[in-house]
């Protein structure tokens, strides 16, 4: 597909903000970056992603009715949103929603807000705080067909738009624009290269990784992991990739409503059976359970159709690792793995 100049990312949401709800990321009152609704006349400039919540809510909703039943019928519940654009999705959430995208792949609920999305991606020029994103190959490039648009700042005033999907491609239609060159390319592959290197040593992750894959971790390490997880959920909802709910029913009046909401493997009930039989009733093995979710290779999602789902299960936002009140985020956990 062809690629584009453009001056400024504001251009861009004026074009697309005529047909679609915008959302940027943008501080709250109490200094916070969060994604927020944004009319083409306020959005911003487009500063790095470096926010702590994910795109995940956008799609998989932290709490919604599924269906309800009066007595005589079931009738489901589905989400009718308008087409909305996601502007300045960094790379690794952008690979996350490619996971989940296969992840929820037969889910109606995540799949109506899913097709409604324009995703534009913002590729970094430096590394976040604890971001580790190259080593998990979620980042700082956006993955191929990971977004529909992404940006790639070149100067103050000139940006690459690249064109990953039809869908893309027709968000651009009637803006007249300078096509790309290949000194943009190249100097988009040297900053992006440029930034690959200036992350710092990460081999306690891929030590780690290799640990987990080689089943050489002692419960010890885990049991004494699990004395420091304070079962606050945390990590599973900054996660970007997590995707565990759970289900409840009430009733209003004569109706009964099942409605599902965001669950965590680190509560000690997420896996409770009805007999109270608890295969993860100890901490240390909810933890265990976790790092196996995010790095073993056996969790892998679509052996049989390679693609941005066939891969690990983090995508090295460094989430965790901020949010950890037990400091067992995914720098420290696989530092005391190797360690
Ligand atoms: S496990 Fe931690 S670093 Fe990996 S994707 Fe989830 S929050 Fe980000
Ligand atoms: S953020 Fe830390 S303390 Fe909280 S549930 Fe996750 S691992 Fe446990």
């Amino acid at each position: 597909m062809t690629d584009y100049l453009i001056d400024s990312p504001i251009t861009l949401a004026k074009h697309i903000g005529q047909s679609r709800d915008l959302w940027q990321l943008k501080e709250n009152d109490s200094g916070e970056r969060g994604w927020q609704l944004s009319a083409p006349e306020i959005f911003s400039a487009l500063r790095s992603p470096d926010a702590m919540e994910s795109a995940k809510q956008f799609f998989f909703a932290p709490r919604e009715n599924i269906f309800q039943f009066d007595g005589n019928q079931f009738r489901e519940s589905l989400p009718a949103p308008e087409p909305f654009a996601l502007v300045g999705v960094s790379s690794c959430d952008l690979t996350a929603i490619a996971y989940q995208d296969h992840f929820f792949r037969d889910d109606p609920h995540y799949q109506a807000r899913r097709q409604q999305a324009l995703l534009v991606g913002y590729e970094c020029l430096s590394p976040c705080a604890k971001g580790f994103c190259p080593s998990v190959d979620a980042g700082p490039g956006a993955r191929e067909g990971s977004a529909d648009l992404v940006l790639h700042q070149l100067q103050e005033d000139q940006w690459l738009l690249r064109v990953l999907t039809d869908t893309g491609a027709r968000a651009l239609e009637g803006l007249v624009l300078e096509k790309a060159g290949d000194a943009a390319q190249t100097q988009r592959h040297n900053q992006i290269e440029a930034c690959i290197e200036a992350f710092p040593d990460d081999s306690h992750i891929h030590a780690g990784i290799e640990a987990i894959n080689s089943n050489s971790v002692a419960q010890e390490t885990w049991d004494a992991a699990g004395i420091q997880c304070l079962s606050c959920s945390g990590c599973t909802t900054l996660c970007p990739t997590c995707s565990c709910y759970g289900t409840s029913d009430h009733t209003t009046g004569d109706t009964m409503i099942r409605e599902r909401f965001w669950d965590s493997c680190l509560y000690d009930g997420f896996q409770r059976e009805a007999s109270q039989n608890n295969p993860a009733g100890a901490a240390g093995d909810r933890v265990r359970r976790f790092w196996y979710h995010k790095f073993s290779r056996e969790f892998f999602q679509a052996s049989d159709n390679p693609g941005p789902a066939d891969r690990y299960g983090c995508v090295g936002c460094g989430r965790c690792e901020v949010t950890c009140p037990g400091v067992i985020g995914v720098h420290s956990m696989m530092k005391k793995i190797t360690e």
